[in-house]
This record gives structure tokens, C-alpha cells and sequence, in this order.
């Protein structure tokens, strides 16, 4: 468990408590260890990974990370930073496939900015590439001028467009691969790479490539259009935090970071939200969508991941609502009630 910083130990001690309620359940037991990553590891050992986290973390079978980051460590020019912390974290577990599934409650229409038809039937999922890319490039910079470097090599390509195809062999055999092939060179080679894997090992999905200024704009113009995306990770980071509007807020929306082998990483998309930290209002169902993806992803547990989201569904469709998808007046309950309601709705 990464609590980190900002409303991150807010949300982990909500997925704590839904751990503990899915073990006495199903007759589980779950095992946990609390470690510092971000700003709080910055604060107490100089540094925003120490090596008694990442190999905790290898020790593991799942990783849980809150958020990291806020105002007390954004100096720009400081040597370290708490998101540092996430970069070296997701690089040291080698996760390159960020799975972003963007599911929509009907319930939630008018939590969303968007009109409530465009959201009938939005179901989809952005597979974000995540060890790669100008995230890690290498980074300049003088008196005056910086530089990030973009950098794809066409194994990170391949297999994280065959993780993204896999997936849409499973769902509805469509995939959208989104780059900038018109002004970037790495992105003429994630769509040559691109091209040629799924000639070569999925010649029956159906690939469609997308610039990601349009898909920015088709987004929100046709959300129920798409089904499987797969992108670099700048992209999708950006494209995500634009979705996250079509389910009502970022609150709402949970991730896992798979790779080969080694623990699976689970986050809420969200940030450390330094805006609401500490008053315990932060919504918990991204964590708790993430604990969902944990059990069926790393634990295998299947049912127990259906019961998590059926919980969720149930609480929701309910009415009951936290501050930032409070629409007409409703009373927002806060995070702790929230996450007991949502634990109390587990199916027995
Ligand atoms: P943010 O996601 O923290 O917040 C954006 C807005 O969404 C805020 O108004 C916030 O109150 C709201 N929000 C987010 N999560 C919510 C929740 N669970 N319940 C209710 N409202 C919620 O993004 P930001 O403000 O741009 O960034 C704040 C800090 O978080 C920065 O330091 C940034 O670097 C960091 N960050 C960390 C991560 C991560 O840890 N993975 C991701 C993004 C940003």
C-alpha cells in the first residue's frame, strides 16, 4: 500500500477497508504493508521512491498507490519531485500497459459536462503505453531553452498494441490506435509497427488509426463510438483525463498497470487533489474500481471483482453521491460513508 500524499491515504484507507470486508467474505486473507512513496517519502528520507518501497513492492502480488504530490513539493526547480516517485515506481515494475476503462452510470448523465445523450452506451477502454515515451526521454535544459526527448522503440510498440489487441479480440473486435503520424517521427513508427503486428498476428480486428487532436474532439463528440484505444503515454495521459468527464469526475474512474510478470500497480486515475485534502469529501470509487481490477487481475478472483463493481453499481444507482457528482441538491455523504455504503452492498 503507496498511501502517498494529498487525498491518496484518503482513498487507499477506503480500499483497505474494502480488502478487509472482500477477505471476511470470501474467506480471504490479505496480507499488507504501508510504504512511503511522493511527497510523504520525500519528507522523511530525502528521496521519492527509497529502495525499502520498490522492493516491497517486488515482495508483493499487487501494489495500491493513492496519489502523490501538491503544493509543498511543486517548486520547479526543486531536486526532487513526488511524481519522480510514480515515474521510478512504474519503471522499476516494468507496468507498460495502463488499462483505463471508462465505463458510464446512466445515473451519473448529469454529473457530466457532456449533453445525456452522447453518453448513451459510452463503454470503452484506452490501453495508455507507460514505461515509455517523453515521460522518460532524456530531459535538458540552459538559461534558455529545454528539451524532452520522445523516444519509442518498436518492441514497446508491439507489445503494447498486442496487449491492446488481445483485448479488443475479447470485446468488440475493433481497434483505435491514436498518434500524431502527421508531425512526429516517433509516431510513424508506433503506426508502422502498429500496421504490421496486427497484419501479422490479428488480421481479424479492425484497426482504425486516429490523429490525437481529432481524437480529442471525437472524444466528446461521439464517446459511444469507441471501444478499444491504444496510445503512447502523454497521449493517454491527456485522453484519460478528458474521458474522466464522461463518467462525472475523475473520482469515478480506476486504472491498472500490468507487464509481463511481477505485481500488477492499481491507482484511481486521479491526483493527490490538493484542493479537498483533509477533509475527507474525496470520492472513493476509483480506488475502489481499482481494488476491483487488483482482485481480477493480480488475485485471479474473479467473483470477488464482479461483487466489488456490483457494489459500486448498487450504491450509486441508490443515489447515494459524494461531493463532486452531487447534482439537484442531493446531500453528498463523505468518504467514509460512502466507502461503508458501498462495503455494506457487497453481494453476500
Ligand atoms: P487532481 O486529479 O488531483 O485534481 C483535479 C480535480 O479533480 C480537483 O478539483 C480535485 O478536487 C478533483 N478530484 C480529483 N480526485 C477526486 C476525488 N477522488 N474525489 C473528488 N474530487 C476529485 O489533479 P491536479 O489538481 O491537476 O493535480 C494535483 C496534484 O496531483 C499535482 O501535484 C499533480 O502532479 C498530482 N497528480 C498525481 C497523480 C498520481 O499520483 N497518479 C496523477 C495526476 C496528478
Amino acid at each position: 500500500m503507496l498511501p502517498g500524499d494529498g487525498i491518496g491515504p484518503e482513498v487507499t484507507a477506503a480500499g483497505t477497508k474494502m480488502l478487509a470486508a472482500v477477505a471476511a467474505r470470501s474467506g480471504h486473507n490479505f496480507t499488507f504493508s504501508a510504504q512511503l512513496i511522493g511527497g510523504a517519502a520525500i519528507d522523511a528520507t530525502g528521496e521519492p521512491l527509497p529502495q525499502d518501497t520498490i522492493d516491497s513492492c517486488r515482495e508483493s502480488d499487487a501494489v495500491i498507490l493513492g496519489a502523490v504530490g501538491g503544493p509543498r513539493w511543486s517548486d520547479p526547480n526543486a531536486a526532487t519531485r513526488p511524481e519522480q516517485g510514480i515515474l521510478a515506481l512504474r519503471a522499476a515494475l516494468q507496468v507498460f500497459a495502463n488499462i483505463r476503462p471508462v465505463q458510464i452510470f446512466p445515473e451519473l448523465a448529469d454529473a457530466s459536462p457532456l449533453k445525456n445523450e452522447l453518453l448513451e452506451g459510452v463503454d470503452l477502454v484506452v490501453i495508455r503505453e507507460l514505461t515509455g515515451g517523453i515521460y522518460f526521454g532524456e530531459k535538458n535544459r540552459d538559461a534558455h531553452s529545454a528539451s524532452d526527448l520522445c523516444i519509442y522503440h518498436d518492441y514497446e510498440v508491439e507489445r503494447i498494441v498486442r496487449f491492446a489487441a488481445r483485448l479488443a479480440a475479447e470485446r468488440s473486435g475493433k481497434l483505435c490506435s491514436v498518434d500524431k503520424a502527421n508531425v512526429l517521427e516517433s509516431s510513424r513508427l508506433w503506426r508502422d509497427v502498429t500496421v504490421k503486428l496486427m497484419a501479422d498476428e490479428f488480421p481479424d480486428i479492425e484497426l482504425e488509426h486516429m490523429l490525437v487532436d481529432a481524437a480529442a474532439m471525437h472524444l466528446i463528440r461521439r464517446p459511444a463510438d469507441f471501444d478499444v484505444i491504444v496510445t503512447e503515454n502523454m497521449f493517454g495521459d491527456i485522453l484519460t483525463d478528458e474521458a474522466s468527464m464522461l463518467a462525472g469526475s475523475m473520482g469515478m474512474l480506476p486504472s491498472a498497470s500490468l507487464g509481463d510478470s511481477g505485481p500488477g500497480l492499481y491507482e484511481p486515475i486521479h491526483g493527490s487533489a490538493p484542493d479537498i485534502a483533509g477533509q475527507g469529501i474525496a470520492n472513493p470509487c476509483g480506488m475502489l474500481a481499482s481494488i476491483a481490477m487488483l482482485l481480477r487481475h493480480s488475485l485471479k478472483l474473479e467473483e470477488e471483482a464482479h461483487a466489488v463493481e456490483q457494489a459500486i453499481q448498487t450504491v450509486i444507482c441508490d443515489g447515494a453521491r459524494t461531493a463532486d457528482i452531487a447534482t439537484g441538491g442531493v446531500t453528498p455523504l463523505n468518504t467514509e460513508q460512502m466507502t461503508d455504503r458501498i462495503v455494506a452492498a457487497l453481494p453476500a
